[in-house]
């Protein structure tokens, strides 16, 4: 059955109290009203009575009782179908609701909240407390729960279901359990505990090829079971060889023993590793070769193994990932019916919703194609920066939009990759993004816009209207079609972080924190939102950047940056464990080091096939200022001056062109007043020679996006003039390199 957003009425939160006492459900305080919860209900729904007496206390102040018996005089608030009487459930099949599907009605006397199992009922009281009470839960400290003197009985069916039957948003404050619940989300990594009405779940997660088959137990032994690559069998960060019949045996009994062993879960994870390795042995290439793609030998196994559980469990769900090598369908080879393909939308661009820039053809293409032969889809994606989940991220087009696409796209589930695994701490503005996806993941009808700005008003109060102009500012820079940042975008490659746009989000949270400054709890979440302005400084900072912080001005700066990261608990700040420490950030940030930005520079020189770093150009045999030699192509080439004393980092690619597939080099001398050793740190895109006074002291032939200090060298100086000399090899796109002595 199709998930269908179904509304039959919404009860306006204003409407207007008619004064016939026969339909007044609390007046003044007081009230004729008992809530009805049956012996024989569920844990859910029991607590779904007392969250229901909770709220409606706070909102009107009266505590209504909860009762397990009903006279006939009486008035009752029914929660669940279980007794209700014959006249609230006329017309309808209590058995026909979809397990988080409720209806809340009246019959003019009594009030019925009632839904499928497991957690209809729960999200009906949660529906009724939103939707027609108005009370939210924007984040762990910060509800609205309207005061009411009246409420009335509905006069029309509510009745509802969500959008998607699988809801889960990747931010720390998403994964309290409570709060999902009332925004009605059903997380997998952090279930909500079955007495609160469960969770959908994964089991496992994902990337779970090693634990179908695993390689330490039988990669010895059976070196066949796992991938080919280069001719190689592979046993570690690669995957399986799926036309083995073998492999299809064991993965099927783990799958068979995980329905057994986890009957909590809602769908079983039948997914490639992360990465690449695809085996790519006789077999499993000539079934690709055939349909197209890797997703063809994919299917082929996964199909096996569905087959095999729907013999002996013809309800359970297995899903498997259309990610990376296999996001593209196979020509003929068709999902089984009890497969969900849980397809990934990555390496697009951020600043516009889906469908808004040519950057996310492709994947609607790859959308299309899959609906047209699976049963059954969902979506992960992905609303982060990945190098840097405290950057500003202005990609609120597609949080806005983004859920809705899916919706109309007939996507059932959709996991909305944020930032920081649950117990690393909050990012940028991530309790408003996980408010307003969970939101728009219950019902994307909703308009996006109207929900950040209800959030940013109740969660910033006095400071709301500058944080609103903060993000009008990020949002409007990056609304032109030719802006494109990505979900691995540096600081350094966007549009909207300019020293300009800096200094006025500084002024900005000027006047927030000013506005906030007698309510201590609303200072605190400023600080936090504040916290990415600060963030980029810094950063900015420790590569060099003069525009945005000054070394007299930086310690101050800093020490706010940790009090904050350290009020919130905030340990990780990226995906990798490379830059996503907090601890290194920081510890970056208060080395004591001059850049060096003034060079001689000749190039750029041959890279074919990767082979100029170790090829000996003609530089390398010393330095001479007016000597002509030959470049790549055989241009003439001399050394030339270059001096940049606002970044620390020397962009390369805009110095030299051709500026691919080539190398070039840098050279300074400095002084020393007496020999000595000293500490230089180098980082560059992508690898790197460096001689000094002639002797090579670093040699790193690899690829990489270029990070101050990626290597730090102590180097003996001699008394009075030392030389220099840096190469970088380029291949593709960034090219440069950081020079600092460490002090
Ligand atoms: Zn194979
Ligand atoms: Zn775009």
């Amino acid at each position: 059955m199709r998930y269908l957003f179904i509304v039959l009425a919404f009860i306006s939160i204003g409407s207007f109290y008619s004064c016939s006492r026969s339909n007044v459900l609390i007046a003044d305080g007081r009230s004729d009203y008992q809530i009805f919860i049956s012996d024989s209900a569920s844990a859910p729904e029991k607590y779904a009575a007392e969250a229901l007496k909770h709220y409606l206390y706070r909102v009107t102040g009266c505590r209504l009782p909860v009762t397990h018996r009903t006279d006939p005089q009486g008035k009752y608030i029914y929660i669940g179908f279980r007794e209700a009487p014959a006249s609230l459930i006329a017309g309808i099949d209590p058995s026909g609701f979809e397990g988080e599907e409720y209806l809340v009605r009246s019959d003019g006397r009594h009030l019925l909240i009632a839904g499928g199992q497991p957690r209809g009922t729960l999200y009906g009281v949660t529906g009724y407390l939103s939707d027609h009470l108005g009370c939210r839960w924007y984040t762990k400290d910060v509800e609205k729960m309207p005061e009411r003197k009246y409420i009335p009985l509905p006069n029309r069916d509510d009745r509802q279901q969500p959008a998607f039957e699988y809801r889960e948003a990747w931010y720390h404050e998403a994964y309290d359990p409570e709060w999902a619940l009332h925004n009605r989300l059903n997380p997998s990594i952090v279930p909500i505990p079955d007495s609160m009405g469960g969770s959908f779940i994964s089991y496992p997660f994902v990337h779970t090829f090693y634990q179908l088959v695993s390689p330490e137990k039988y990669f010895k032994q059976h070196p066949e079971y796992f991938s080919e690559v280069n001719g190689k069998r592979v046993e570690k960060d690669a995957q399986l060889c799926l036309t083995n019949p073998a492999v299809v045996k064991i993965a099927t009994e783990t799958v068979l023993d995980w329905v057994k062993s986890h009957p909590e879960a809602s769908i079983f994870a039948i997914d490639q590793n992360d990465g690449y390795g695809y085996c790519e042995c006789k077999n499993c290439k000539a079934l690709d070769d055939a349909e197209g793609s890797h997703a063809g030998t994919l299917l082929h196994f996964v199909n096996q193994v569905a087959a095999a559980v729907a013999e002996i469990y013809p309800d359970i769900k297995l899903q498997t990932l259309a990610y990376a090598y296999t996001e593209i369908p196979p020509k003929t080879i068709r999902p089984a019916d009890n497969i969900t393909i849980r397809l990934c939308h990555y390496n697009y661009c951020s600043a516009h919703k889906i469908g808004g820039c040519p950057s996310h053809k492709p994947f609607i293409e790859r959308l299309e194609q899959w609906r047209a032969i699976a049963k059954r889809i969902t979506v992960w994606d992905y609303f982060t920066d990945f190098n840097h989940y405290l950057l500003p991220f202005p990609n609120f087009e597609a949080v806005k939009n983004d859920v809705k696409f899916y919706a109309d796209h007939q996507v059932k589930g959709l996991f909305a990759q944020g930032s920081n695994m649950p117990s690393e701490g909050g990012s940028e503005f991530s309790t408003l993004r996980a408010w307003v996806f969970a939101q728009l993941m219950w019902n994307p009808e909703q308009n996006g816009q109207e929900l950040i700005e209800e959030f940013v008003k109740a969660v910033y109060g006095k400071a709301s209207p500058f944080v609103s102009e903060y993000i009008r500012l990020l949002q409007d820079q990056v609304k032109p079609d030719s802006v494109y940042f990505s979900i691995y975008a540096d600081p350094g490659e966007v549009n909207y972080l300019s020293p300009y746009t800096l200094n006025k989000a500084d002024s900005l949270f000027a006047l927030a924190l000013q506005a906030s400054e007698k309510d201590e709890r609303l200072l605190k979440r400023v600080e936090l939102a504040y916290l990415p302005v600060i963030y980029t400084k810094l950063y900015f900072f420790t590569a060099g950047e003069t525009a945005y912080l000054n070394k007299e001005e930086a310690p101050k700066v800093l020490a706010w940056f940790k009090r904050i990261v350290n009020e919130n608990k905030i340990t990780r700040i990226a995906e990798g464990t490379q830059y996503g420490d907090v601890e290194k950030f920081i510890a970056g940030a208060e080395i004591q080091q001059e850049f060096f930005t003034d060079w001689w520079m000749i190039g750029p020189f041959d890279n074919e096939n990767g082979k100029g770093l170790v090829t000996a150009f003609p530089p390398e045999n010393g330095f001479d200022s007016v000597k002509v030699v030959k470049g790549k192509n055989g241009v003439a080439l001399t050394w030339k001056q270059y001096h940049n004393n606002t970044s620390g980092y020397i962009d390369l690619t805009k110095i030299f062109d051709p500026s691919e597939n080539v190398v070039a080099y840098a050279r300074r001398a400095i002084y020393a007043d007496r020999a000595e050793n000293v500490q230089f740190g180098v980082g560059s895109n992508d690898g790197v020679r460096v001689w000094v006074n002639g002797r090579l002291v670093l040699d790193r032939q690899v690829g990489r996006r270029a990070q101050v200090n990626d290597d730090i060298i102590t180097v003996p100086l001699q008394q009075g003039e030392n030389e220099i000399l840096v190469k970088v090899d380029q291949l593709k796109r960034g090219w440069g390199f950081y020079f600092t002595e460490i002090k």
